[in-house]
């Protein structure tokens, strides 16, 4: 089995954030657990014809990775690059593990 120090569920914007949280913070032993076979969540996934934001992309940005978007409501595609853009920059795709559904938690007090 193996063990480490930091688990981090789904490889949307919230877990990229986690990771770069943990980077921050020197933890490096971490790996990303993404249920589909494909990683960036949200905006990998929807596809529907103007999908959009609804906030201002330098607003709906992680704060610490500001992007030369091309407009003030990014589009879905633009959205995705900024996704993969995150994921590349912070060597996230090559501690994550596809079609890694987590099903269950469990608390060991130890
Ligand atoms: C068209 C559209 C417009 C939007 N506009 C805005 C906006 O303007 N402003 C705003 O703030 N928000 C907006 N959102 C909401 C958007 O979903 C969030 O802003 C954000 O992207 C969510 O990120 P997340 O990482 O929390 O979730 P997600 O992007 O959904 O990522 C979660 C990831 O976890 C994986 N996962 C889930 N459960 C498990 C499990 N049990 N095991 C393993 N993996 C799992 C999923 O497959 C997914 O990849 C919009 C959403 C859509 C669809």
């Amino acid at each position: 089995m193996d063990v480490h120090e930091v688990i981090v569920i789904g490889s949307g914007f919230s877990g990229q954030s986690a990771v770069i949280g943990l980077q921050k913070a020197g933890i490096e032993d971490w790996i990303v657990l993404e249920r589909r076979s494909f990683m960036g969540g949200t905006w990998c996934q929807n596809t529907y014809p103007g999908a959009a934001v609804d906030v201002q992309s330098p607003l709906y940005s992680i704060s610490s990775e500001p992007y030369p978007w091309s407009q003030i409501f990014a589009e879905r595609d633009e959205l995705e690059r900024y996704t993969n853009f995150i994921i590349d920059k912070h060597h996230i795709r090559e501690r994550t593990e596809l079609n890694a559904d987590v099903s269950a938690l469990d608390w060991d007090d130890d």
